[in-house]
């Protein structure tokens, strides 16, 4: 059994729910996980804003043009009468819904309740499409199996104690079909696994089931070596190594959402990154692949902020790295690049939300210097020490940039530069010219 995960721009329209349709009844007896159609997310987004804002009005303008929309899909989409009433009535469904929401007082439970009808209305048209075309489609309503526990983190023996039973009952479905992104919280309140949180619901679903494979079908024919959105001439990358693989994924690299690649390494599932524009394309295999003495791909994460925390008294000192990092931890702000010197040390953080604080608490022992708009330029491969000459050429190729930190050594498979945002185009662009 396979998880095949859709993304939104892969259910973006009519015509793209058919092609998508087309490919996931290739095979038999696979789970097909998709997203809210594109747009719809941001835009549920946006009608909570206004909501919260107590902007009724505005919110109802914006929901006009959703519904509009969508009835435009429906015709679009269904060759028959019958299914288009079905439909219309299970997306007003959905539309009443938001609208019902919209008169309680407005929170955070309701605007997830609101996000949650995204996913819900893009499984109902494919769902539905595929009954229209004959097929036997079991339906499993993520609200029903994902869960997230008391931290935030999914309830993985939750998961799998409620989605193996409706899997196992409906043993002759030519494809089952659930949405992503969405779950309920250990409160049992409709909650969702962050923005682009379906990558994660398909590598859930798949460690829960023991899947063969997790495939991750979006716009693009696989992990590119560099940034399309940025770099010209990238290239897909034909496998990667779960370990390069997350670093480039949280280290910017869009097309995969960081979380989903552990659940998938720890029960050793490959992850294939397919192209349903393109489905011919070979795409990129993640497994435990051997990695092969060359540098694989280079990706950037924006919205940085380095802090360096000088010490006059470091020389010989234990306990100041230990006092540095209480204070981030007491403040829940994660790290993500460190080094080192004699009198300092430089961090960087991407959540600037306690930074005044950590600031405040840092200058009582030491003298503090802050960097903002910077980005982390992440060069990802096979960089074992023993291997020669790798970092002197990823080096070589930032000789013109100015760069603020160098990070090496904390993994196999990684290097980072942490440079100004506006040297990041040209830093990704040589970087490109000089590896690849
Ligand atoms: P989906 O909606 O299917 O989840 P995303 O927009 O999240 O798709 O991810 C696909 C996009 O990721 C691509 O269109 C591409 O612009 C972007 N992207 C960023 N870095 C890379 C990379 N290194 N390789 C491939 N795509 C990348
Ligand atoms: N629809 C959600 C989002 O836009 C989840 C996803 O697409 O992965 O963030
Ligand atoms: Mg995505």
């Amino acid at each position: 059994m396979k998880v095949l995960k859709f993304g939104g721009t892969s259910v973006g329209s009519a015509e793209r729910i058919r092609n998508v349709a087309r490919l996931i009844s290739a095979d038999k007896g696979n789970i097909v996980v998709l997203s809210a159609m594109s747009g719809t997310t941001n835009t549920l987004v946006e009608i909570s804003d206004y909501l919260c804002k107590k902007n009724i009005d505005g919110a109802r303008e914006v929901l006009n043009q959703l519904e509009a929309k969508y009835r435009d899909v429906v015709r679009a989409l269904y060759s028959s009468e019958e299914y288009v009433a079905q439909a219309d009535g299970e997306l007003a469904r959905c539309f009443s819904r938001i609208r019902d929401i919209a008169h309680r007082a407005f929170g955070a439970d309701e605007e997830r309740e609101i996000l949650a009808q995204g996913e819900l209305m893009s499984t109902t048209l494919m769902y539905l499409y595929l009954q229209e075309q004959g097929k036997n489609v079991a339906w499993l309503p993520a609200l029903e199996f994902m869960r997230t526990d008391a931290n935030g983190e999914p309830d993985t023996h939750y998961i799998r104690e409620h989605l193996l039973p409706p899997v196992a009952a409906q043993p002759d479905a030519d494809l089952y079909i659930t949405q992503g992104f969405i779950c309920r919280n250990a409160e049992g309140k409709i909650d969702n696994l962050k923005r682009g949180g379906s990558d994660y619901s398909a590598s859930l679903i798949g460690a829960a089931i023991g899947a063969d494979e997790i495939q991750i079908w979006t716009d693009i024919d696989g992990m590119h070596n560099n940034d399309p959105r940025f770099v010209e001439g990238t290239a897909p990358v034909s496998e990667l190594h779960f370990e390069e693989a997350a670093e480039l994924a949280y280290f910017g690299a869009k097309i995969l959402h960081p979380t989903c690649v552990l659940p998938a390494k720890v029960n050793n599932i490959p992850v294939r990154l397919l192209n349903t524009m393109q489905p011919e394309a070979p795409g990129t295999v993640i497994y435990n692949c051997s990695t092969s003495r060359t540098i694989k791909a280079v990706a950037a994460k924006d919205g940085i902020t380095a802090i360096k925390i000088k010490s006059g008294r470091m020389l010989l000192a234990y306990g100041f790295l230990r006092k540095v990092f209480e204070i981030f931890e007491a403040y829940r702000t994660p790290i993500d690049m460190i080094v080192t010197s004699e009198v300092g040390v430089s961090v960087t953080i991407d959540d600037e939300r306690n930074l005044h604080s950590i600031i405040d608490e840092l200058k009582k022992f030491s003298t503090v210097t802050v960097d903002r708009d910077m980005v982390i330029i992440c060069v990802v491969g096979d960089l074992e020490w023993h291997n020669r000459g790798f970092e002197s050429r990823a080096l070589d190729a930032l000789a013109d940039i100015p760069v603020r930190m160098i990070s090496y050594g904390g993994s196999n498979y990684n290097i980072s530069f942490l440079v100004q945002a506006a040297d990041k185009v040209a830093a990704l662009q040589s970087l490109q010219t000089h590896l690849f």
